[in-house]
């Protein structure tokens, strides 16, 4: 049997890992344009040799353990002991990413670099002599693009050639004095220890990595003869271990550097920069992303994507006869001036298209056919196809949504965000690396919850699960469509108007909750690179829609068919005449619990029973709200095609009941499955029901206010509810404006244990 051989991609974030692990094990490990988005290492096996297992590291700066990617990292490199790395640098950054390299190059196991981006490298017309850089780092180094594939299958051979051979002894050494303590430490210390080891476990040591030496359990005797060599190399050189340690890095690679490497346009703003100055100005950085996501929704919503929907709505689900073709706005055309007496003959529909019977009358006949029991047609009819196809009526809308987001992300826009955002935060007390997670939640709010994971400091962490979630994600989006389209007539305000409800609810938290004593504290520094911006293949945006969709209608078809089925169960059965069986809605088992909980959403303007329903099984999956409307209101007799279903909503909401309803149904607490994965990542049951209960309180209150200040601006009476709402405003007021608590506590560590 042949030796398994395994080996590790490492390299800072952004540099291409996850694109160099998909090219050279074809797996489909989703590549995102974020920093630190991959905290879980991902394994995979070499195309062309089974034997070879790669494994997918998240990005790291360096080895030291203060962030969880860098643990995650570092654990496997010193205790997984992988046979060879990869250490993926980016061409176009050499020196940031060089600082790792010279770390890696100290683990004692082989190491090849490589040189990725180089398709950048290449057209920025620079130069990197890698036979030069191979010298100088004393290791192989070869020149890929992981995007273009070039030169992968080559660096995987390679490496794997060097699998378990010669340990490789790093070229660079620190000052003098540096290696002077060095050699002390590792004779005091770790002289037992297999010789390729030694050298990067002392220049831990030297930084008092605490760790590591947790880790090597020593002796007090040894700890304290090695505290004395670092004290005395700190005193000579007038620094701190770490700083003297890290300062010899980058000298070093400056020193190298120089050789290796020509830049034609030096000083010349790229093209990057030059798009930079505009969207990441002080002044137009948030006005241009409030444009572009109004655009985004506006497109997406209410315009191209509604028009694209109704299609689906009609001739797919709805309830009719349809007329299909490319004809069929010039028919209507035709049909209206005939009816107008512009024209005498009626126009023959034939000649513009055909006229198809919708799903539900193919169905309905064939269930006729087959003499069907008259509940089961129910249940198929107005209840399955009714629940489920209104949410996958929203299918194309969804898709253009998802089409935007992937170019947004992929070309470098979102990224630039997070780091946008990140002044206005600082303000506040919060970091700018709490977006990212938001950024992603647009997609689903469940890798969005997950991904607050990268943030080290722990009550900033909780504060981004905690607001995630406010971000419209992908299955709010036919509750807001349906508002738009079908309360307010497509009125262009709407559909947006939602996406800045759930960022504004997202900065008046973060400040709110900052101020408390639970959340204060310090700012983490936020370090971020910018990826250069670049065009999205097509792929990769067909892949992004295609794997968000899938998942969508995965969705519908296992979790949201079966809370229709149990909609409509509990919506057509009840007691009748003493006797359990069929019923009048109103009747139905559904109805009496809603009407027992409806109540309080009263306040709000929708303590109908039906909204009330629908916003609770909304909290199973947030399509169900929609889903339930399909049910609910598709019933009535009036009913003959999808369209009358959203007309019989309308007629029984006001817009501004139906605003505060789309409000609560944003804000209040997600679906079970981001609940699970706030649970999760908690990780403690109190803090899980902290969160949950400030999401419901919280979107409960907004709505509150939406619908009462707004009864009261449209000259309504006033009331109760009235001036409740005007409390609530007051004391959201107090609660964004109050000054914050001092905190003495540095350390996030801390962060009060309830
Ligand atoms: P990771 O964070 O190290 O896993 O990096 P990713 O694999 O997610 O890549 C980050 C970004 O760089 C993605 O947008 C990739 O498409 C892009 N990228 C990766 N390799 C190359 C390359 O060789 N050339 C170019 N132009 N872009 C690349
Ligand atoms: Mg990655």
């Amino acid at each position: 049997m042949k030796m398994r051989i395994k080996i590790a991609l490492a390299g800072n974030p952004n540099s291409g890992k996850t694109t160099l692990f998909n090219a050279l094990t074809g797996l489909n490990q989703f590549v995102g344009n974020w920093p630190g988005v991959t905290v879980e290492k991902k394994e995979g096996r070499f195309r062309e040799d089974e034997n070879i297992i790669i494994m997918d590291l998240p990005g790291i700066y360096s080895l030291s353990p203060y962030t969880p990617e860098e643990v995650v990292s570092r654990d496997y490199l010193l205790d997984e002991k992988p046979d060879v790395i990869i250490n993926i640098v980016d061409g176009t950054n050499l020196e940031r990413n060089l600082h790792l390299t010279t770390q890696l190059a100290e683990l004692g196991i082989p190491l090849v670099v490589a040189v990725n981006m180089m398709d950048v490298v290449k057209k920025k017309e620079d130069k990197i002599d890698s036979a030069r850089l191979e010298k100088e780092l004393g290791c192989r180094v070869v020149e890929i693009s992981a995007l273009k594939g070039t030169g992968v299958m080559e660096a995987a051979r390679l490496a794997a050639s060097l699998a378990g051979g010669e340990k490789h002894i790093p070229r660079h050494s620190f000052s003098g004095s540096v290696e002077h303590a060095l050699a002390h430490i590792e004779e005091a210390a770790l002289h037992s220890l297999p010789e390729g080891k030694q050298r990067f476990l002392a220049v831990k040591l030297f930084e008092r990595d605490e760790k590591i030496i947790a880790r090597l359990g020593l002796p007090d005797a040894a700890l304290k003869h090695i505290e004395n060599d670092i004290r005395l190399c700190e005193e000579e050189l007038d620094d701190d271990a770490e700083s003297i340690i890290t300062a010899e890095r980058y000298a070093y690679i400056e020193s190298i550097i120089e050789g290796c490497r020509t830049i034609k346009n030096k000083g010349k703003l790229s093209f990057s920069d030059k798009i930079d100055m505009v969207v990441t100005n002080r002044f137009l950085a948030l006005p241009i992303f409030a444009a572009v996501m109004f655009i985004v929704y506006f497109v997406s919503i209410t315009s191209v994507g509604a028009v694209a929907t109704d299609w689906a709505n009609d001739g797919i689900f709805g309830d009719g006869w349809h007329f299909l073709g490319i004809g069929s706005a010039a028919y209507s055309e035709a049909i209206d001036a005939f009816e107008a007496g512009e024209i005498s003959d009626e126009p023959d529909p034939a000649g513009y298209g055909a006229w198809v019977p919708g799903v539900p009358v193919l169905l309905g006949d064939a269930l006729e056919a087959i003499n069907c029991a008259e509940w089961l047609q129910g249940l198929i009819l107005d209840g399955i196809i009714a629940g489920v196809g209104a949410v996958l009526g929203f299918v194309p809308q969804m898709l253009i949504l998802f089409a935007f987001l992937a170019f947004l992300e992929g070309c470098g826009y979102m990224a630039r965000i997070a780091f946008i955002m990140d002044r206005i935060f600082r303000r506040f007390g919060l970091s700018g690396k709490s977006f990212i997670p938001i950024l992603i939640g647009t997609g689903c709010g469940v890798p969005g919850i997950m991904a607050s994971r990268t943030i080290e400091n722990d009550r900033d962490r909780k504060i981004t699960i905690m607001t995630t979630t406010f971000i419209p994600c992908s299955a709010k989006l036919p509750i807001i469509a349906l508002i738009s389209g079908a309360l307010f007539g497509g009125a262009w305000w709407v559909a947006p108007s939602a996406y800045f409800v759930g960022i504004a609810a997202i900065i008046c938290s973060g400040v709110m909750l900052k101020k408390t004593r639970l959340f204060s504290g310090d700012v983490a520094p936020f370090v971020m690179e910018l990826p250069a911006y670049h065009m999205p293949t097509a792929v990769y945006i067909l892949r992004s829609m295609w794997e968000r969709g899938m998942s969508f209608i995965k969705k519908a078809g296992t979790i949201i068919l079966l809370a229709t089925i149990a909609v409509w169960f509990t919506s057509s059965f009840g007691w009748g005449d003493g006797d359990f069986g069929m019923v009048d809605m109103s009747d139905s088992v559904l109805a009496k619990v809603g009407s027992g909980i409806a109540w309080i959403f009263t306040p709000l303007g929708w303590g109908d029973w039906k909204s009330a329903v629908a916003a609770i099984t909304g909290l199973i999956a947030k399509e169900n709200v929609v889903g339930t409307f399909g049910i609910l209101y598709g019933f009535s007799e009036v009913a003959e095609d999808g369209a009358e279903i959203w007309a019989n909503l309308s007629a029984s909401i006001s817009p501004l009941a139906a605003y505060s309803f789309l409000v609560f149904n944003l804000l209040c607490a997600p679906c079970f499955a981001a609940m699970g994965a706030i649970k999760r990542e908690m990780n403690n049951t109190r803090w899980f029901r902290i969160a949950i209960g400030y999401q419901c309180g919280f979107a409960y209150l907004v709505a509150l206010c939406v619908y009462q200040i707004g009864t009261l601006a449209a000259g309504g009476g006033f009331g109760p509810g009235s001036a409740a709402a005007i409390l609530t405003v007051a004391g959201f007021l107090y609660s964004l404006f109050r000054p914050a608590k001092k905190t003495t506590m540095r350390n996030s560590a801390t962060v009060p244990n309830i």
